[in-house]
């Protein structure tokens, strides 16, 4: 052996800012029962399967998956087009709009460059901003956990160069209504780019909602981030979509990893556009759901933030670790956020029952006749 042999090995030189990152946490299933069915109502999934002829269509996909997928995704990004009435070169995919958000801040940020979001708001926010080197301005969410867009305009500075707005906003549920995003959008630098996050946009029956895509068509410094996980049950095949005008739109596709969106993910979003109407009317129980689940609970007594998502939020404070138990205990896996609250997936009916049960027997046991605290 050398000298050289018995000298430390020095570290690998990691960036400093993904050191400071924290790993993400994803919603876990409920502990293992034998006694009654487990829910996993922690990831704000579609509790139904997939659709017999996507199904078909992603087992014919899997024969050809020894060559690459098209790497421009183009039956993808046509179908969609044609589906939202944009032109396609206004569309730009990747994988999981998680995916497609990494493309926006690398083709925004970079490193120091500021990006203001809402907070609390979707954990991978704040992870996807660090990764790129840029700096997460997190902006505290006002009454009723609704984006406060007036302090977040006043949270823009000279080095801000995105702008995140999710809507509804993921956990706590509430949208942001059309005349208040043009009032901060006047507000907005022209230069910064706003991305209005629309993941749960099908459960929105809120009328008063903005048409991000006709925001898109007026403004160049907007687009509209949406996906396939959630109304149309593809979580697990990853595909996400942009819509931007064609300057943004194109940097989308510079920044994407190439091959981004694989070849069953590809056929499967295809096909689930096609199967739009057996979707929508699956998103239709859901939003009734919601509605019943949240009726109850208010009936409860339980002070809730107005959701158009598919999940309830239980802003509790201090009891969110007690509650998040109880869940559990119940079997319902859900998705605690530090002091902050509960996030509740609305799934399958019989666990919205056992949701129910279970809030108020917390509420029960918590108040013990005394007026009750959300
Ligand atoms: N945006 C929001 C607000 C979300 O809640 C989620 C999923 N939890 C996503 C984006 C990302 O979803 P996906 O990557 O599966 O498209």
């Amino acid at each position: 052996m050398s000298a050289a042999d018995d000298a430390p090995v020095p570290a690998v030189r990691i960036r400093d800012s993904v050191e400071a990152i924290g790993a993400y946490v994803a919603g876990r299933p409920a502990a293992p029962r034998t006694d009654v069915t487990t829910y996993k109502l922690s990831s704000n999934e579609n509790p139904y399967p997939p659709l017999p002829s996507v199904q078909r269509v992603v087992e014919q996909a899997a024969e050809a998956i020894n060559r690459y997928p098209d790497a421009t995704a183009t039956a993808v990004v046509e179908a969609l087009a044609a589906h939202l009435g944009v032109p396609a070169d206004h569309v730009a995919t990747g994988t999981g709009s998680v995916g497609v958000l990494g493309q926006v801040v690398t083709a925004t940020c970079d490193a120091g460059d500021e990006v203001v979001f809402a907070w609390r708001s979707f954990e991978a926010y704040p992870l996807v901003v660090q990764l790129a080197g840029a700096v997460p301005v997190p902006v505290p969410l006002g009454p009723g956990a609704r984006h406060d867009l007036d302090a977040m305009a006043a949270a823009i500075t000279d080095r801000t160069r995105l702008v995140l707005v999710c809507t509804p906003n993921n956990p706590t549920g509430p949208v942001v209504h059309a005349d208040e995003l043009e009032r901060f959008l006047d507000r907005v630098p022209r230069d910064v780019l706003v991305v209005v996050d629309e993941a749960y946009t099908e459960f929105v029956r809120d009328p008063e909602v903005p048409d991000a895509l006709a925001l898109v068509r007026a403004r160049p410094n907007v687009a509209v981030l949406r996906t396939f996980s959630k109304a149309y049950g593809l979580a697990g095949l990853r595909v996400g979509y942009a819509v931007a005008q064609p300057p943004v739109a194109t940097a989308l596709r510079k920044t994407a990893l190439p091959f981004a969106v694989n070849s069953l993910a590809q056929a499967a979003a295809v096909a689930s556009l096609a199967a739009g109407d057996e979707l929508a009317e699956r998103v239709e129980v859901l939003v009734a759901e919601r509605e019943r689940v949240v009726a109850a609970l208010r009936e409860q007594g339980w002070d809730l933030s107005d959701t158009q998502a598919n999940f309830v939020w239980f802003g509790v404070g201090e009891q969110t670790q007690a509650l998040a138990q109880a869940f559990d205990a119940a079997g319902l896996g859900v998705r605690p956020y530090g002091t902050d609250g509960v996030r509740v997936t609305i799934g399958e009916i019989e666990a919205n029952d056992r949701l129910l049960e279970v809030a108020a027997a917390f509420r029960a046991g918590q108040t013990g006749g005394t007026p009750p605290a959300g």
